[in-house]
Formats: structure tokens, sequence, C-alpha cells
């Protein structure tokens, strides 16, 4: 059984990592780290998830040369939000490393501001391709100095045309760097550039970060647009849905389920891309806090998030093919939990969904909508059970007391049950 300490890695980065409360390395750390430190480039298909980060971040971090302050490894990621989530666990990995200095780079916030840090001299630079050539534009940034670079969530970055900026970066960086290429999808365009790019490169295959198939169920069920809004809310209420990632295909569709979700009392936000990057920052937190319970997304809004305890993904719209649907339902059951992963289907989505299914191996079972009729008896059930619960945990003889004070010929003690389970429910 390996630990981290097989790695012989530096004491400071261990402890970081137990401190983390790590204790085994994941599968793609296992295969990766020990590649990646001797140097070698790689292509790794894992999903966000896998502990794909730490996985890059060690072997970046074992070779800075600290008293060089010019940017040593360059990771390129393709969102602001995945920018800062992964220079925030690099900067955890790497908190007993004195005087690293990490900076993510991302449109969105004034250049000003990361030019200031950039002059200051910076180690690990963490940022948006689009963002990184601004710099370098600029002259705020040199590459000489870097020798490795990380491609994380290659495919969404290609996806999002930031092709000609990765390739300008790779092409002026030394020959002789470190590639790393991580991507959740290797289609050809992927190749090519690993092709083009990498110099013999080990290819590297894990599925999630306990290794197995990700423990999501997958239900589709099949609705109409007419009551597909009907339909989402019953699905909420039938499968007690607290919190819920729901993806739209388009801004107008995230903007409508928004407002009738607010308007129908469920609290929610949108998230697309569209706003300003401040607001979906602030959109973020929310959800990642837990202050609002129904974040509304497009996929662009919501790449490569990692948001721990998340349940339940839903489709509102199918997606429009199979890697987008295979990402959006790999926003849930991460870190080695369990999640659901809901799709709405409608006449017209038969097609494309009947894609989406058939490249999934891991099965998408066919359900109803419930009835208004079984969405009650659930909400009953649910009741009954709270109350059993209570009837087993708490002391009774007060509240028994009271009960049969207040019962007589007109009202039975089984009418008040009555009585005040019709106030739960119609609460
Ligand atoms: P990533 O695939 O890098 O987005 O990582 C997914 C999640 O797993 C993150 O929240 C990490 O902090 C966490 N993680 C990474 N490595 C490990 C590990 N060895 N054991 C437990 N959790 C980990």
């Amino acid at each position: 059984m390996m630990n981290f300490k097989d790695f012989n890695i530096s004491d400071s980065v261990l402890k970081a990592i137990g401190d983390m409360g790590f204790e085994k390395p994941t599968p793609i750390q296992k295969m990766a780290i020990p590649i990646a430190l001797k140097s070698m480039d790689i292509t790794a298909q894992a999903q966000t998830g896998s502990g794909k980060t730490l996985a890059f971040a060690v072997p970046i971090l074992e070779n800075i040369f600290i008293p060089d302050k010019s940017p040593q490894a360059i990771v390129l990621c393709p969102t602001r939000e995945l920018c800062i989530q992964v220079a925030y666990e690099i900067t955890k990995i790497g908190k007993y490393i004195k005087k690293l200095k990490i900076l993510a780079v991302y449109g969105g916030q004034p250049i000003g501001k990361q030019t200031r840090v950039l002059k200051k001299g910076v180690h690990i630079i963490v940022g948006t391709p689009g963002r990184v050539i601004d710099h370098l534009e600029r002259g705020n940034l040199g590459l000489a100095g870097v020798e490795r670079v990380v491609l994380d969530e290659a495919d969404e970055m290609l996806d999002m045309g930031f092709r000609e900026d990765i390739e300008f970066i790779l092409t002026n960086t030394t020959f002789k760097r470190q590639t790393l290429l991580f991507s959740a999808t290797i289609p050809s365009d992927i190749k090519k550039i690993a092709k083009n790019y990498q110099n013999n490169p080990k290819f590297i295959k894990v599925k999630n970060k306990t290794g197995n198939i990700p423990k999501i169920t997958q239900y589709s069920f099949k609705t109409h647009p007419k009551h597909k809004f009907d339909d989402l809310c019953k699905l909420i209420e039938a499968y007690d849905i607290k919190s819920a990632l729901i993806f739209c295909n388009t801004k107008k569709g995230v903007d409508f389920v928004y407002k009738n979700l607010k308007k129908n009392g469920y609290s929610s936000e949108a998230l697309h891309g569209d706003m300003t990057q401040k607001t979906r920052d602030k959109v973020m937190n929310k959800f990642r806090n837990g202050n609002v319970s129904y974040l509304i997304a497009t996929d662009v809004a919501s790449r490569g998030l990692d948001i721990s305890n998340l349940n339940f993904i839903v489709n509102y719209d199918v997606p429009l093919n199979s890697d987008d649907y295979v990402h959006r339902i790999g926003r849930t059951a991460r870190a080695g939990k369990s999640g659901f992963a809901f799709t709405l289907v409608t006449p017209q989505d038969e097609n494309s969904f009947a894609n989406i299914k058939g490249k999934n191996k891991t099965g998408i079972i066919q359900k109803n909508v419930p009835s208004e009729d079984e969405i009650d008896a659930i909400k009953t059930r649910k009741i009954l059970n709270e109350v059993k619960k209570s009837l087993k945990e708490d002391d009774l003889e007060k509240y028994v007391k009271i009960i049969k004070k207040s019962s007589s010929k007109n009202l039975s003690s089984e009418e008040i049950a009555a009585g005040l389970l019709k106030m739960l429910r119609e609460k």
C-alpha cells in the first residue's frame, strides 16, 4: 500500500499534504507523480475530482528554485474559477516552502494589480491562456525560465478557443520543458497537441479518484417542453433535492429557470458567461457556502468547478454532446462521494440523448416524473419518519400530558395528530 512518503518528496510538501488530511495518493497521483518527478511528459485522461491538481503540483513544487524569482512553471486553465481553485490548492501544498510566490492571472481582474505582483517576482503562474498572453505582450512576463507547463482541462481550453494561445505559449518556452497535459476526454485535437508539443509522453488514464466508475446514479425523465419546468419542481420535491447545480444550454434558459424557481420560493442564482466576473465570483461563493440552494448555469460558466458536497446535478436541457454530459455530471460525486445526475428529456431531445446514452457506458436509468399523488405520499412519509425519529430520541412525557389534557369527546388524540400532520404538510 503506497503512501505519499514513498514518492521521496521533500518534508515540507509531505507535511502540507498531511495537514490537508490526505492519507493515501489517489490513482492519478500514484501513476503520475513518479513519472513527473523524473521530468517526463504526461498525457493524462483524468477528470476533476481525481486529485489531478496535486498530481501536477507536487512535481512543480519539488523543482522550484526559490532564489530565482522568475516564473518556472505555468499552469494553464480554461476558466478564471479554475485558476483561483488551482492556485489555492498549490498554495496549500506549498505552504511550508518559504518565500514561494504563486499568482493566478485571469481576465476580468484589473491587469494592473496582476502586473504589480508579477514585477515583484513570482515562481508559479496559474492563468487562463488569454491573460497569460496579455502579460507576455505587455512585457510583464518572460517565459525564458519556464521549465514546466501544465495544460489543465486541455479539452475545455480547446473548446473555448484557446488553441492558438496555448500553442503560442508552448512554442515560446524552451523545448526542454516538461509538459503535463490533463484532460477529461482525449479527442483527436488533444492527441495532436500531445504529438506536436510533447516529448514522448507517457499516457495515463484513470476513471476517478477511487479508480472505479464514479458513484453517480443517473436518471433520465421523459418530459414535454410545456411542463418541463413543473417537472423540475416535482423532482426537487420528490427527491428532496436541497441543493443542485442545474444546467441549461443557453443563457436564456438559465434566466428562465432561475426566475421561475425564485418565483416559486426556491433560493436560486444564475451563472452564465455574460455576467461580470465580480458577480460570477459572488454567486459562486454564495453557492459554495450554502447561502443559495440552486445554481442554474450554462456549461461554460461551470467548467472545472470543484464544489464539494454537491449531491445533485440536473440537466434541465440535454447537453449538446456526450463530452458535455460527462463534464456536467462530473461536478458531483467528487472526492469519492456519491451523487445523482438527472436529465430531463423532451421528445425533441430523443436523438441527441440516445447518442449520449450510447456513449455513456455507466448506464442511465429511465424513470417517470413522480405524479402529484406520489409526491404527496413521499412528503407525508418523510414527516412521519421524522416523527418516528423524534419519538425515539426525545422525552415525550410532557407532550403526552398536553395531548391527554387537550383531547376530549369532540377532539380525539388521533384527530389532534391528523391536524398536526396536515399543518406540517401544508406549511
Ligand atoms: P482535483 O481533481 O485536483 O480537482 O481534486 C479533487 C478533490 O480531491 C480536491 O478537493 C482535493 O483537495 C482532493 N484530493 C486531492 N488529493 C487527495 C488525496 N490524496 N486524498 C483525498 N483527497 C484528495
